[in-house]
């Protein structure tokens, strides 16, 4: 085989070893970000528990103070019963006692309520709390091993990288050129052999000019069906 032949395969096949690596490093993004999303849900369950925790606590104090003006009325107006002479200022200040003690029944009611939600969502706040330190635990493990592959990868591409400029030292500019630009629309295999009278890619024939170029000096030529690098096997 031509040096000049051998030198764009061995080109090649250093790339195909670059692609790879860079596929198993593009593998990682989506375990990295599910991990990411896993840790985001978990955060957003404890915040809405949160929120709602901090609603209810502004509701109860509003209710206590709703509460305490209620009972001071109801004591005002047992007290003012004491003072009444007469029966229609009797049956007035029985009616005050009255609203304020079934206002004062209500907000109590109210309260309770707003007592039991905060009561279960404290439960949900330690539940969810527990949850995402019991998550970070668990991803801990799983994102060290992430990171450590991505690192081996890391320097492993940059290896290649290397080994890449260096074949591709050997490789003349114009073949270079050409070879780049295909790879780069292609991003996989650029370069095939003839087989028979056909690429040996896509099958086409390719025409008797340009395959007697190949055989008789040009180095490649480009496949004018499936635009791959095509060469003649000596
Ligand atoms: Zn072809």
């Amino acid at each position: 085989m031509k040096p000049h032949l051998q030198a764009l395969l061995t080109l090649q096949d250093r790339d195909d070893e670059l692609s790879q690596l860079e596929t198993r490093m593009d593998a990682l993004k989506p375990r990295f970000a599910a991990l990411d999303a896993e840790r985001v849900a978990a955060e957003r369950q404890r915040s809405t528990t949160r929120a709602a925790i901090e609603r209810e606590e502004q509701r109860q104090r509003e209710l206590s103070s709703r509460a305490d003006d209620f009972r001071r009325l109801n004591a005002r107006a047992i007290a003012a019963m004491d003072h009444v002479h007469k029966v229609r200022e009797a049956n007035a200040a029985s009616a005050q006692v009255d609203i304020s003690r079934r206002a004062l029944a209500d907000v109590e009611n109210e309260l309770s309520a707003v007592n039991h939600r905060l009561s279960t969502l404290r439960d949900s706040d330690t539940a969810a709390e527990l949850n995402l330190a019991e998550l970070d635990e668990r991803q801990a493990a799983v994102r060290q091993e992430l990171e450590a592959a991505r690192g081996k990868l890391e320097a492993e591409i940059g290896e290649a990288r290397g080994r890449r400029q260096e074949a591709a030292r050997h490789v003349d500019p114009r073949t270079l050129q050409r070879y780049d630009r295909v790879r780069s629309r292609r991003r996989q295999r650029s370069v095939f052999a003839l087989r028979g009278t056909s690429c040996s890619n896509c099958d086409t024939a390719v025409p008797t000019q340009r395959r007697a170029a190949l055989a008789s000096g040009d180095l490649v030529d480009v496949c004018e069906s499936c635009g791959v690098l095509l060469y003649a096997e000596s």
